[in-house]
């Protein structure tokens, strides 16, 4: 009884050691560009700026109370506007990600990025990366210069977030605008304001309440989340978008092919919907192994073929046209059979 009573007390007193008091979580910043690390020529400036200016260091730097929160280590993994990340940065981003949270100094990561393909990464990565701790990608609408810049609380509460326990088990994040929210779900709204990243559909996560992330629910998953495991790959197959509109040229979808693409996503009108005559150029091209995903350029809703067979291609399920790329990207590169790629889509 004795001895269990005294290992009780040096247990407490290790646990309550003021070692382990300030033993901070280890998090790892990934800076990909952007906004959050752009400059602009004066402080009022707000549009008219460079992305992709300010290094790891410089952005770690401007927030001191980063380091109150915890130990963080910077990777710069690239520094553009997020419209040129590519599938090369996405790879090693998941692959440096991945190596990272399997270390146990390490609490999370913390991505930074531009906002306008934002979504596309925060899929690709919560898709890509499994781990329990939180990944979370965060951005700024206005430039580090500008009055009332809103990367340095952004990014505060991204560490935060990355620090926290109950940011476990969720997938990939984005904190942004004090709010959190779903990388799978997540998508850019606006082109102007700092509100811009929104769920519409299934709604936030949570948000931050005295500086701590507030969470509405306990941990879940998206429904149905693949899982694909590129640790193995140095590409991915190309695949393009054409977006859908009254007299749209079927002809633009051959071309596409002839450009390389392995398959492509309409944003269609609706659900599903193409112009009558791009049914035969679309039958064409699956017929040639070249998967057609049918999205929605609507922002919302679930996209569905009919069982009629009066529309061709794969109806892209609740993936917006930007998200269903990636994964048909991601399902290229694991399987060429029709039917198995249509089951990412369409369940
Ligand atoms: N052009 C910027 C980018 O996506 C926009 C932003 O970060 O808000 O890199």
């Amino acid at each position: 009884m004795k001895k269990i009573l005294l290992s009780c007390l040096i247990g407490t007193a290790l646990l309550t050691s003021p070692l382990s008091l300030l033993a901070k979580p280890g998090v790892t910043l990934f800076a990909t560009g952007g906004t959050i690390a752009g400059k602009a020529s004066s402080a009022k400036e707000a549009t008219e700026y460079k992305a992709g200016e300010l290094s790891v260091g410089q952005l770690v730097a401007a927030v001191p109370a980063l380091n109150e929160v915890a130990t963080i280590s910077g990777v710069q993994i690239a520094n553009v506007p997020s419209g040129d990340i590519d599938q090369q940065i996405l790879l090693a981003l998941t692959k440096k990600i991945t190596d990272t949270l399997q270390r146990a100094d390490q609490s999370g990561v913390v991505v930074t990025h531009g906002t306008d393909t934002l979504e596309e990464t925060a899929f690709f990565l919560d898709l890509t990366v499994k781990s329990p701790k939180p990944v979370v990608v965060v951005g700024a609408m206005r430039p580090a210069t500008a009055i009332s810049a809103d990367g340095p609380m952004n990014l505060l509460q991204a560490v935060t977030l990355a620090s926290s326990d109950s940011a476990r088990d969720r997938g990939v994040l984005v904190a942004f605008n004090d709010r959190i929210a779903s990388g799978f779900y997540v998508s850019k709204t606006n082109a102007n304001v700092t509100d811009t990243f929104k769920a519409t559909e299934p709604g936030y996560l949570g948000s931050f309440v005295k500086g701590q992330p507030w969470f509405y629910y306990s941990p879940a998953q998206p429904s149905d989340k693949p899982f694909f495991d590129v640790s193995q790959k140095t590409s991915l197959p190309k695949v393009t978008i054409l977006y859908a509109h009254q007299e749209q040229d079927p002809a633009l979808l051959e071309a596409a092919v002839n450009a390389g693409a392995q398959g492509i996503v309409i944003a269609a009108a609706g659900n599903a919907a193409v112009p009558v005559r791009a049914n035969a150029a679309i039958e064409k091209i699956m017929a040639k192994g070249v998967p057609v995903v049918l999205s929605t350029r609507t922002g919302n809703g679930y996209t569905s073929m009919r069982t009629d067979g009066s529309r061709h291609g794969i109806g892209s399920g609740i993936y917006n046209p930007q998200k269903a790329r990636i994964l048909l990207m991601l399902a290229l590169a694991e399987t060429r059979d029709m039917d198995k790629i249509r089951g990412y889509f369409d369940h």
